[in-house]
């Protein structure tokens, strides 16, 4: 039979997923149809009923819909706890398990971009839910300092508090997104500078407009020579801060890296089968 896998979110249309996934099912040789799912937040309780009668395999799932999804789900797993937004559940011995690929997304992206993360030391910028895996993830993959700055200080500190049980190896700490000599000191003891966010998203003149005027706020050149300078955006792939990092000579990572591999992560544990990442890859940007 038909497997059947999808992804939830609202709207929807705008999603490179299906184009991944259905790329990876056929590359694997698996008889199965990922399909992308339009679900109004106040329909997901009726959407969740019909994924456990339809025999849906598993399913990703995005904005504005991660967080709602959770308390209707049979299990979560500590990464979804610890994330607090769950991108990926899955359908196993007739229960939902709600997971989060993104945390472990990211540090594979790394890793395989050889940027070192065991012993790390982070700067985040942003304190929404990109900001929250990066952290997440960074610290399950060995950094031992991780600061999160956020233009409102205190949703910083609250990320702080919140993410301290789940990431107890690495020391965590909260400060402001502004030009301050407390910023400047932190950038310069980086090796890692994860932009986790949307400043840098370029959708129209006046987005693109403010995004040159983010990158050209952040004192980049207080960053070590040998730090690297990842931008979770991908839309465009090389943002304001990644192009201001280049001009430095600075080591780059883009954000198709974690898209690809938390989709690679959710395909290997829906399937059991190793994610065939270059095919992936591929679909992303054709
Ligand atoms: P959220 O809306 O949860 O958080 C956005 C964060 O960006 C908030 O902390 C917000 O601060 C901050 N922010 C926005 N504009 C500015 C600004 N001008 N200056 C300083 N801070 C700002 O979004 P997400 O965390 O889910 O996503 C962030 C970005 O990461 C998205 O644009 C998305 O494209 C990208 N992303 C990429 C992924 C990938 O796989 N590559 C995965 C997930 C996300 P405030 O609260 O003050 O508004």
């Amino acid at each position: 039979m038909t497997k059947l896998f999808g992804v939830l979110g609202f709207p929807i249309s705008h999603s490179r997923s299906p184009a991944m996934h259905n790329a990876a099912l056929r590359a694997m040789g698996i008889d199965g149809m990922y399909v992308p799912l339009a679900i109004p937040p106040e329909r997901v309780p009726q959407l969740v009923e019909a994924l456990r009668a339809l025999g849906v395999q598993g399913v990703n799932v995005t904005l504005p819909l991660k967080t709602l999804i959770m308390p209707l789900l049979d299990e979560l797993t500590p990464a979804a706890r610890a994330v607090a937004a769950v991108n990926t559940v899955i359908a196993r011995d007739g229960k939902l398990i709600g997971d989060n690929t993104d945390a472990e997304g990211l540090s594979r992206s790394l890793l395989a971009e050889n940027v070192v993360l065991e012993g790390a030391n982070v700067v985040v910028l942003g304190a929404g839910g990109a900001a929250r895996a990066t952290a997440y993830g960074l610290a399950l993959a060995g950094a031992s300092r991780i600061a999160i700055a956020a233009r409102k200080p205190a949703e910083a500190e609250r990320l702080v508090r919140e993410l301290a049980p789940s990431c107890s190896n690495s020391a965590l700490r909260a400060f402001a997104l502004a030009p301050s000599d407390d910023f400047k000191h932190e950038l310069s003891r980086a090796t890692l500078l994860v932009q986790s966010t949307s400043a840098t998203l370029e959708t129209s003149p006046e987005s693109t407009a403010a995004a040159r005027a983010f990158a050209a706020s952040l004192p980049l050149d207080e960053l070590p020579a040998h730090a690297t300078v990842v931008d979770l955006v991908y839309k465009p792939l090389e943002t304001t801060v990644l192009a201001r990092a280049q001009s430095r000579g600075l080591k780059t990572v883009d954000g198709l890296g974690m898209l690809l591999h938390q989709g690679a992560l959710a395909f290997e544990r829906w399937t059991g089968l190793p994610a065939p990442l270059e095919v992936m890859r591929r679909a992303l940007t054709d």
